[in-house]
């Protein structure tokens, strides 16, 4: 199936399975994926060495913001790097998990993430999930999606794929901490997470991915004549 050149747009609450939807549709129409919570889940694990936030989630948010001149993160070969230094796996981890949307309501923050994401997305062809993607980094995309599903599905889904990877956890810690990512995400002042008035809503809660794709083949037929 032939695909114009634009760019998609994926945004949605947490754990819905956004990032695994996203590469998909990169492989099947050979798009660049952009992961861009890698990147606010990468100026955390920065923030947390450097002691830019404490246990209680507390933030020096002067000495972050002057810290991010220095802050050469980027995506590499093998996903999310700080300079040299691969740094896929720590972003993933709980730790990480629950200090990134208090990180992420810093509006500096958000203008070093955002700079890059735009940087990046210029030659379109590339799908993009976050929060505020189809709002705030390319509010003009040409196809937005607005992904939902039911809290303890998604729940289960990210405790599975987190043991698939060593970490042990159990699923009331990860309900609990995607709850109260997306309580934060929805309720900043900066770029909040909210559907665009143009996104196309996704309740995956009872799809697999292979129908995922195809509600996502039948959306561009009807959307760009193919
Ligand atoms: O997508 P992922 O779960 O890895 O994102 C981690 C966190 O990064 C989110 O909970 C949210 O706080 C923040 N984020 C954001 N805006 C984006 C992408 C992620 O605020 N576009």
């Amino acid at each position: 199936m032939h695909i114009p050149d634009i760019i998609i747009a994926i945004d949605g609450y947490s754990s819905t399975g956004k990032s695994s939807f996203a590469k998909i549709i990169a492989n099947e129409f050979s798009f660049l994926y952009l992961d861009s919570g890698a990147l606010y889940r990468g100026v955390t694990l920065f923030a947390i060495e450097n002691g830019f936030i404490s246990e209680d989630c507390s933030i020096d948010t002067e000495r972050l913001e002057k810290a991010l001149d220095n802050l050469d993160l980027h995506f590499g070969e093998d996903g999310t790097y700080i300079g040299t230094r691969c740094i896929e796996q720590e972003i993933r981890s709980l730790t990480v998990a629950d200090k990134v949307s208090p990180i992420a309501t810093v509006p500096s923050v958000r203008a070093f993430v955002d700079k890059k994401l735009r940087e990046a997305g210029k030659k379109k062809r590339v799908v993009m999930d976050g929060r505020d993607i189809g709002t705030t980094v390319f509010p003009d995309a040409e196809l937005k999606i607005f992904m939902t599903a039911d809290p303890l599905t998604r729940a289960e889904r990210r405790a599975a794929e987190m043991l698939a990877k060593g970490e042990k956890v159990d699923i009331e810690t990860v309900l609990k901490n995607l709850q109260e990512r997306d309580y934060i995400d929805s309720h900043r002042e900066t770029s909040p997470l909210t559907k665009a008035v143009d996104a196309i809503i996704l309740d995956n809660s009872k799809m697999t991915m292979q129908e995922q794709l195809e509600w996502l083949k039948d959306l561009i037929s009807m959307r760009f004549g193919n």
